[in-house]
């Protein structure tokens, strides 16, 4: 690999939810930036007007900063390179595809969307593959001016080499040979006056500076036409990296657009808007991205900048990579367990203040460390510790009967449990375990009997963290509270 600053690009189109695919890219991107002293630049592709949607460009800046991921240049950051915004930089284009159509190397073309149908129709009667069939590929440069002054609407296409092969070459896949005649005549330039992707991409990637241009394997079916353009400019290639495609998490084919909605319904998402909803952690997403396409070894717990450390393009590989959601879940619980108790602190907080709890700093920073090894997401910080923060809880009477006992008996357990804890005069771990253990002992009951009755009365749930710990912190006053409730409860029944 160069060890010349790249300049790398992320380039999505804001036509919906910010895909993991597009946090790839970027994370690959970021990685080669900062490996090689480079900048990281983030460019809206937003030519297809009619498939914008309002909001979305804002959610790719705000995925990307929530991944951490800051680009050096942008839309909201600025920068030498600008506008950043395919749609602001409509002049250039035009410039560009101006200097092609005096070279030869593109035309204007007349042919209206009936006449282009009619042609498709043809063709597929023929069996053919769909193409342009060249016919205003023939107009004289003169004639072209004249329907173009008397304002006939017409659309640029590139003048696709008839003759010969392209040879394109993938920093990955090699070099990929096409027999020019196969290639088509793209559209360069819309009668909207707008820039198609091959196009403007080009254009952007080569004003820009783009030294590395990474991106989904989806544009191989272009990528000659792309290189045959960047060449007629006479411009130099970038290093070409296309990435491997994402298959469904069973394995068997690409991913789709219904998976993604599936994987919602199972409490995953391939949508970064959800991630944090979900409770996953720019760390947990970032390594579990990170290793679908790069071949570090595969059980590789990184933070990014450990990552930097490491990166190459060269490690990058072209195989397919299935969506494995236990990956991100292992990912995210490790990330998880290497927070100071501050930071996981500061990342819970609001999971519970969300349902409307709240919070004492000092309570959350003392239950961290009981909770810590538990959260596979942050938001199991919920099921595992809401009852700390809760006045009353609500445990579900039957919850309460000791297993082998029936509710008379585990109301006795629990009452004498209670006259133990009130003989105390605070309840700390040290103090309440040894006179509840000889309790146990004494009675000839199970441990896992009193203290399961003990645990549901005063968290109001059959799991919890360690119980002693967590009455503890609830408190001498509140404890008893919630076992006298429970005693009421049991007696009902
Ligand atoms: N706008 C293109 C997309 O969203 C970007 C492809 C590229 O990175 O060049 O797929």
């Amino acid at each position: 690999m160069s060890i010349k600053p790249a300049r790398t690009r992320v380039a999505p189109s804001p036509t919906g939810h910010m895909h993991l695919a597009t946090a790839r890219v970027a994370l690959y991107d970021y990685l080669l930036a900062r490996k090689t002293g480079g900048q990281f630049i983030l460019r809206i592709e937003d030519t297809d007007v009619s498939r914008t949607v309002p909001g979305a460009e804002q959610e790719i800046m705000d995925g990307l900063r929530w991944l951490e991921l800051n680009y050096d240049e942008g839309p909201d950051v600025g920068g030498a390179f600008g506008p950043y915004r395919q749609t602001d930089r409509r002049e250039i284009y035009h410039v560009h595809v101006n200097t092609l159509v005096d070279k030869g190397h593109a035309y204007p073309c007349f042919c209206t969307p009936a006449r282009l149908e009619a042609v498709r129709q043809e063709q597929q009667k023929r069996k053919e593959n769909p193409h342009y069939d060249g016919t205003c590929r023939l107009l004289s440069p003169d004639e072209a001016a004249r329907r173009i002054a008397s304002g006939e609407k017409y659309i640029i296409r590139f003048k696709m080499p008839r003759e010969g092969t392209t040879i394109a070459k993938d920093h990955l896949r090699g070099e990929i040979l096409t027999e020019n005649k196969q290639l088509n005549d793209q559209v360069l330039l819309k009668s909207d006056g707008l820039p198609t992707y091959h196009l403007a991409a080009m254009v952007d990637d080569h004003e820009m500076g783009i030294t590395h241009v990474l991106r989904g394997s989806e544009w191989l079916g272009t990528f000659p036409l792309h290189v045959n353009i960047v060449r007629a400019f006479g411009w130099e290639e970038p290093v070409w990296v296309h990435l491997s495609v994402f298959l469904k998490p069973s394995g068997k084919g690409k991913l789709s657009k219904r998976d993604s909605t599936l994987a919602m319904t199972d409490g995953y998402s391939v949508f970064i808007k959800d991630m944090n909803e979900l409770g996953f952690t720019p760390e947990g997403v970032n390594n579990w991205i990170a290793l679908m396409g790069w071949g570090v070894a595969d059980e590789d717990v990184l933070s990014v900048d450990e990552m930097v450390d490491r990166f190459s393009i060269d490690g990058l590989t072209p195989s397919p990579a299935a969506i494995n959601f236990q990956k991100l879940d292992h990912f995210n619980a490790t990330h998880i367990r290497l927070f100071t108790t501050e930071d996981l602190a500061a990342r819970i907080k609001p999971y519970f203040t969300r349902e409307g709890l709240r919070v004492d700093d000092n309570v959350l920073l003392r239950i961290v460390p009981l909770l810590r090894e538990r959260l596979v997401t942050l938001d199991d910080c919920l099921s595992f510790g809401s009852f700390f923060f809760k006045e009353d809880v609500s445990p579900n009477p039957e919850d309460l009967v000791a297993k082998g006992l029936d509710a008379t008996q585990s109301a006795a357990i629990a009452q004498r449990a209670f006259e133990i804890l009130s003989g105390q005069p605070a309840i700390s771990h040290e103090q309440c375990e040894p006179p509840l253990r000889a309790y146990v002992e004494e009675s000839g009951l199970n441990a896992n009997q009193v203290f399961g009755i003990l645990r549901v009365a005063t968290t109001g749930q059959k799991v919890s963290p360690p119980l002693f710990e967590s009455m503890e912190i609830i408190g001498r006053e509140k404890c008893l509270a919630r076992i006298k409730n429970a005693i009421e409860l049991l007696k009902k029944m």
